[in-house]
């Protein structure tokens, strides 16, 4: 895509912050981190969001995170890491796909909340069984 921005990036045509690299996914620090270390982790290969992704390109990116994780983890001092992916607008700002990997540390003022909602057993059993019925 001509004007992505993340395209730009992976093809080096835009600076960024090397975290990790191969021939398929780029690694980059976050512009603007929610944490020390915060790494955007992008397929080179212009992919909107998950809904579009090929079994072939989610194994690409999604057998590295392991790898990306640990150079985090051995380099920074943080306690745990989040993993979050936003597909599509208003969550999804950039419409390239990219996971972000959140170091954590103590008192990092990072907060990700929600409220539980109550669902009766009978209602997940029919859920599941619209899954079970709509399965691919
Ligand atoms: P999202 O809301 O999931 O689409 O997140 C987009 C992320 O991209 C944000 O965390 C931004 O800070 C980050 N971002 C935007 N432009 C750049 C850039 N040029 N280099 C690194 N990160 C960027
Ligand atoms: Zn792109």
């Amino acid at each position: 895509m001509n004007d992505c921005i993340f395209c730009k990036i992976a093809k080096k045509e835009i600076p960024s912050h090397t975290v990790y690299e191969d021939k398929n996914v780029y690694a980059f620090l976050d512009i603007n981190p929610l944490t020390k270390g915060h790494t955007l982790v992008i397929p080179k290969k212009h992919i909107v969001d998950i809904f579009e992704m090929s079994e072939e390109d989610a194994s690409k990116i999604f057998s590295v995170i392991p790898k990306i994780s640990k150079i985090l983890e051995e380099n920074l001092n943080m306690i745990g890491l989040n993993i979050i992916n936003n597909n599509k607008p208003p969550y999804q700002d950039i419409l390239h796909y990219h996971l972000h990997l959140i170091p954590r540390y103590e008192d990092d003022k990072l907060i990700i909340e929600g409220e539980n909602k109550n669902f009766t057993q009978d209602q997940l059993t029919q859920l599941a069984i619209k899954f079970k019925e709509k399965k691919l």
